[in-house]
């Protein structure tokens, strides 16, 4: 992640993030670009969502169905590790889109730091009872390197 986001300074990029969840914890298994058609600009990108679904399509059958679409990450050249209302719209909406299959998903940001380190922080949604129409909680979540089993 940090080596995309450096390509990409001044401009935001991001992509997806592939894996399991273990009951409340997430797994990120995989970490996928923004695709050959995304935009990117110095607020914000959209990736290419052809070049995503292929992706998620294809760690899902190769994986006999362990791995599945978890949420989103993308740079914040600027340095806020914080979400923007733009960021939490697009929580909202993996939420409560019912064909992402992620009612908790997932936002991971990586923050440029003064020295130029970036540093990732990350961020989970989840939507109350009334479902998309209700209010969101978002949290943020203690990140630390996966173990696989032996
Ligand atoms: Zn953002």
């Amino acid at each position: 992640m940090a080596e995309q986001a450096e390509e990409h300074r001044p401009n935001e990029t991001g992509g997806i993030l592939l894996g399991h969840r273990n009951g409340s914890h997430v797994v990120v298994r995989e970490i996928v670009g923004a695709g050959p058609a995304a935009v990117r600009t110095t607020t914000g990108m959209r990736p290419d969502h052809e070049y995503q679904v292929q992706a998620i399509d294809e760690a899902f059958t190769a994986s006999d169905g362990a791995v599945m679409y978890l949420g989103d990450w993308h740079s914040h050249p600027d340095g806020s590790a914080e979400l923007s209302g733009r960021d939490r719209r697009t929580l909202r909406n993996i939420a409560g889109a019912r064909d992402a299959f992620c009612p908790q998903p997932a936002l991971l940001i990586v923050a440029s730091t003064e020295d130029g380190v970036w540093l990732p922080v990350a961020w989970t949604g989840r939507l109350g009872r009334l479902g998309r129409w209700g209010r969101m909680t978002v949290t943020q979540a203690r990140l630390r390197p996966y173990a696989a089993p032996a």
